[in-house]
């Protein structure tokens, strides 16, 4: 691991490398990374029919990307690879109390309207599911259209924005969004940014009310959601002993994906992305050891 940027520590309070000091480690595992990357594995390992969206560098990390997407059972036709970017790398340390996103190589190649099939996902798709940092410009107007558009076609949408301190949110823009959504899926953090509160009491009065579910994941304190008619329902956390909690979100939101897709109630919903989330905690990465449905179902029941 080269020189750590101090602007980019995302988290970790027992690892705070020092300014431009090395951090060496004595392995590293390459593990697929990005918020929907892991969603579509996980949704695919669940046994749902997963097609990912995506741009990816023409180059190693790319086409590794794709074997994984792959690996997982994800439909990748819709994977393109360009030369103009590289595929970008995240260093991430992991340590038994937490996890450390340390630095970002290279630049994470933007999706282009033109890579979005809007007539294919209106014609096999029940769900749309956007998961990625928000703010690429250019492409919030063309993600608002494509929620409508699939709403108005029948299929449910959901989206979690991802959280990049670097990036300031635009509730402006958020809000519209919203409004043709089914699943908002933010963690407290990325409510605290978009709303400036991840109190549920405070939150509910601050979410627009032309709105669909909101499921505020909290980490180890579990998770809540607010339901169309503003009730919350809570659900306390599964307890595991955490080795790394990378994707742990994403798998919460492919949890109750499938769960929600299946008609389930919402405290089952609440219940099988929570332990899609637990579950997730005791995995070095996103993906690898993603749990089938009924080892999700298993684990539950031990839990009673
Ligand atoms: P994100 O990865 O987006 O920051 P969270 O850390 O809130 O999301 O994790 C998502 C969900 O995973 C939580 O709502 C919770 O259900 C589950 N989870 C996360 N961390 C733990 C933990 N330490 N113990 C049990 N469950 C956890």
């Amino acid at each position: 691991v080269g020189e750590l940027n101090p602007d980019v520590i995302l988290s970790g309070p027992d690892v705070k490398p020092e300014p431009n000091k090395e951090k060496l480690v004595e392995r590293f595992e390459l593990t697929l990374g990005s918020s929907s990357a892991i969603t579509a594995c996980v949704l695919a390992r669940l046994g749902m029919v997963v097609k990912f969206v995506s741009l990816v560098g023409n180059d190693e990390y790319g086409r590794f990307c794709v074997e994984q997407l792959n690996g997982y059972g994800v439909n990748t036709d819709c994977v393109r690879m360009t030369d103009r970017e590289k595929t970008g790398v995240t260093f991430s340390l992991s340590t038994p109390a937490d996890r450390s996103l340390l630095t970002y190589m290279g630049t994470i190649p933007l999706v282009e309207p033109s890579l979005i099939p809007l007539g294919d996902i209106a014609r096999e798709a029940d769900h749309l599911h956007f998961g990625s940092f928000f703010l690429q410009e250019g492409m919030k107007p063309h993600w608002l259209e494509l929620f409508r558009q699939a709403r108005e076609k029948g299929v449910t949408t959901s989206f979690d924005t991802g959280y990049d301190p670097r990036e300031r949110w635009d509730r402006e823009m958020i809000e519209p969004l919203l409004a043709h959504t089914d699943y908002f899926m933010p963690s407290e953090t990325e409510a605290e940014h978009i709303f400036g509160t991840s109190d549920p009491a405070e939150l509910a009065n601050r979410l627009p009310a032309k709105r669909g579910t909101v499921a505020l994941k909290r980490g180890s304190k579990g998770a809540s959601l607010l339901g169309p008619s503003g009730a919350w329902l809570d659900a306390g956390a599964f307890r595991v002993a955490p080795i790394d909690t990378t994707g742990a979100g994403d798998s919460f939101n492919a949890g109750f994906l499938y769960a929600a897709l299946h008609g389930e109630a919402a405290e089952q919903c609440l219940r099988f992305a929570s332990a899609c989330g637990a579950l997730a905690t005791l995995r070095i990465g996103g993906v690898q050891g993603a749990p089938t449905a009924d080892e999700v179902r298993e684990f539950m029941a031990l839990q009673r």
